[in-house]
């Protein structure tokens, strides 16, 4: 197949600076939660990035010296030469596919708690540092022997990075992440010196970075300037009005305006809170104010919706993080005419959630993401079948329907039995759920993709039983039935079930999903799971009219939603919806028309008027057809069956992003060989034991 006339102008070359990108896919900075701790994975991560199409592929925000020490985040370091072979060799692999090799240099500024290197902070004012724990950490103003040292750091990790081999490097001054965007900002920029004050001023010292970057690097290097072009705050934060002054005042300094906004959360928005293209209105007019090239995001997947961003003189190139890392191939699906195979990120920032924990980045859309080196799994394609086998697929949700997909196109002869009518099995109601509707692209594409399979047979409303499975004659189960929601109370607080009054209404997230509604009068939802399930409900609820009390052991709603960059943004709507919120409440008993909550903290208890009682606490597996077959185990020779496994929720339930991995890990692992009890699952890397004296070998 060839690519729609129409889409041509997205393969167009475009020149930056010295180097010119083969199109218009530009795989913009990203944090990946592998860094400096995984270099190999990271490598083979991009590598697919380019391998898929994308004209330049980015690293995250690389810190360049131990002053601007973003730990405990896991980002590349560019501190010296040491690090060198680490960032060379995810240069190595981005030119491998063709693709231009890009390093986003960073000096975090007063965002940076020196957690390792216990460095004093800096910033343009004496004030604690901005960073994500509210860490007790003060910066301290810099002075001009600062601003030369500074100068003279990053102009040595930009000719580091030359050596390295990359073909384009940033000069950060975004998302407050970038320090040079705290002497641009008025609210934490109130010095008095040249560097503070007037626009010209406080664009000074990104005015020098872009210089010296330039003068280093720049014969044969693009240099990028990022920036925030808003911080949604309005006149108390960079605005689009302002951004624009600085992009005037900057116009033809860097090779390439790299434009997001400020902070992360807002630059990442997730579908429950916003739309693809949401940036239009913040970058359309930046254009104007250039020759030089413009990129940016806003969570493209539609080839129409790309086109238009440079038909009508938006964007010069489509920056994409979230999409490149759901479908790493998108840029050649659209190459290709393969537009119905692009694996479109749903938005929920699980991604993000890698980094947030500091833990190797995963995705909902993509469970290669991650495991591209360290298990070998690529996003398109996966070996072969290495036996005639045929295999049954139990259950049509998330890690069902990956599994039947993945083992289709391994080769395998595949049937995917579903109990009900639709497939997608929890997905089928969430994604009716307030805000969850992209979440259904994970049904969709592969719902799609498995509707080309010749292989893969698909059975509708067909509940199996052990006596079904064991007559079919499969080589294989895998059993996917999924999980339901506990309706006693049990969870992480509370650990046996909970008192329920006779003539209590006490309803689980499946009853909502399903159609049912509490009876008239004031609604409690215990949240003790702190994901999305409790605040959708929350708002479900409220939104058809009633009176709804969140009720939570921590102290905020949805509270790991923090991980997702959501939570201040489903605690926002809640309340403005009217919902409210109990802090540090845990569910002691349920009585008739009342409730009991405990303090979290000292255990005192108060009554609370309730008509009903929503229970958000955990999940039990599904493993009623598992049980009956391993009951019946001794009948598996007989009829032909060689193993039956439990996978994704009905194995433990988890998030989406685990059970489509889950299926995945099914689907790679069949027939492979088997793996000896002291065997690791994946290969990794292993930090080199430093040469030279050791103290306590060292006489005295
Ligand atoms: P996961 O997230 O692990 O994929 P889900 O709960 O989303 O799990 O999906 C499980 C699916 O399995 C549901 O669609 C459910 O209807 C289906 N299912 C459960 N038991 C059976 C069974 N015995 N036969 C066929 N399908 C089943
Ligand atoms: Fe998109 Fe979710 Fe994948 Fe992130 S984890 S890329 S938001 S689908």
């Amino acid at each position: 197949m060839t690519r729609d006339a129409r889409y041509d102008v997205l393969f167009d070359p475009v020149r930056i600076g010295p180097v010119t990108t083969k199109n218009r896919f530009y795989q913009v900075p990203h944090c990946n939660g592998m860094g400096y701790r995984d270099p190999t994975s990271h490598a083979a991560m991009r590598a697919i990035k380019a391998e898929g199409g994308w004209g330049v592929v980015c690293t995250e925000q690389v810190e360049i010296h131990p002053t601007g020490d973003i730990g405990p985040f896991i980002e590349l370091r560019n501190w010296s030469d040491q690090d060198v072979p680490a960032l060379a060799r995810v240069a190595e692999a981005i030119h491998a596919h063709g693709a231009l090799a890009g390093l986003q240099l960073a000096h975090n500024g007063m965002n940076a708690p020196n957690l390792t290197s216990r460095e004093i902070p800096f910033g343009p004012a004496d004030l604690p540092v901005f960073s994500v724990f509210n860490d007790p950490v003060q910066a301290r103003a810099m002075d001009k022997a600062d601003i030369r040292a500074l100068r003279h750091w990053h102009r040595s990790a930009a000719l580091r990075t030359k050596n390295a081999g990359y073909d384009l490097t940033y000069v950060y001054a975004g998302k407050l992440f970038g320090g040079a965007m705290f002497f641009l900002s008025r609210r934490f920029n109130q010095r008095t010196d040249e560097y503070g004050g007037s626009l010209e001023n406080r664009c000074r010292l990104l005015k020098e970075l872009l210089e010296d970057t330039k003068d280093a690097v720049g014969d044969t290097m693009a240099v990028a300037c990022r920036i925030s072009v808003d911080e949604l705050m309005g006149e108390e934060g960079i605005h689009a009005a302002e951004a624009q002054d600085i992009v005037g005042h900057l116009a033809e300094l860097p090779d390439l305006w790299d434009l997001t906004l400020s902070s992360w959360d807002n630059d990442s928005q997730t579908s429950r809170f916003a739309d693809e293209a949401y940036q239009e209105p913040f970058v359309t007019g930046i254009k104007k104010l250039t020759t030089k090239p413009v990129v940016g995001v806003g969570r493209f997947t539609s080839p129409d919706t790309m086109v238009r961003m440079v038909r009508q003189g938006i964007l010069d190139l489509i920056g994409a993080a979230r999409p490149s890392i759901a479908d790493p191939f998108l840029p050649k699906k659209i190459e290709d005419g393969r537009l119905e195979e692009i694996r479109e990120c749903i938005g929920c920032n699980i991604c993000v959630s890698g980094d947030h924990t500091m833990s190797p980045i995963r995705c909902t859309q993509n469970p290669a993401m991650g495991e591209e080196w360290r298990r070998g799994w690529h996003p398109e394609r996966i070996r072969p079948r290495e036996s005639e086998g045929r295999v049954l697929v139990v259950g049509a949700g998330p890690a069902g329907l990956e599994a039947a997909m993945m083992l289709g196109r391994r080769g395998y002869e595949v049937a995917l039995a579903e109990a009900t009518r639709d497939l997608g099995g929890r997905l089928v109601g969430e994604r009716r759920l307030p805000g969850l509707s992209a979440w259904g692209r994970v049904v969709d594409y592969r719902v799609g993709r498995i509707a080309d399979m010749a292989d893969v047979e698909v059975y509708r409303e067909s509940r199996l039983t052990a006596e079904d499975v064991l007559g079919f004659g499969f080589d294989h189960v895998a059993v996917a039935t999924g999980a339901r929601w506990r309706a006693d109370g049990v969870g992480r607080r509370i650990l046996r079930p909970l008192p329920v009054a006779e003539g209590a209404a006490v309803l689980t997230p499946d009853d909502l999903i399903a159609g049912r509604r509490p009876p008239a009068g004031p609604v409690v939802i215990f949240d003790d799971d702190h994901y999305y399930m409790g605040g959708v409900l929350a708002e479900l609820l409220v939104r058809e009219g009633r009176a709804v009390t969140l009720v939570t052991p921590t102290g905020e709603a949805s509270s790991w939603m923090e991980m997702t960059m959501e939570q201040h943004k489903v605690q926002a709507r809640l309340l403005e919806l009217g919902v409210e919120i109990v802090p540090h409440r845990v569910l002691a008993a349920i009585g008739a028309d009342a409730v009991d909550l405990a303090c979290a903290y000292t255990g005192r208890v108060v009554h609370r008027e309730a008509a009903s009682v929503v229970l958000v606490t955990a999940r039990l597996p599904e493993k009623g057809l598992a049980d009956d077959l391993e009951a019946r185990s001794d009948a598996f020779a007989d009829a032909g069956l060689k193993s039956v496994t439990r996978i994704g929720d009905a194995l433990a339930p988890g998030t989406i992003a685990a059970a489509v991995w889950a299926g995945r890990r099914y689907a790679e692992e069949l027939d492979a060989p088997p793996r000896g009890l002291d065997d690791l699952p994946y290969r990794r890397e292993v930090a080199e034991l430093a040469a030279g004296p050791l103290p306590w070998r060292t006489p005295a």
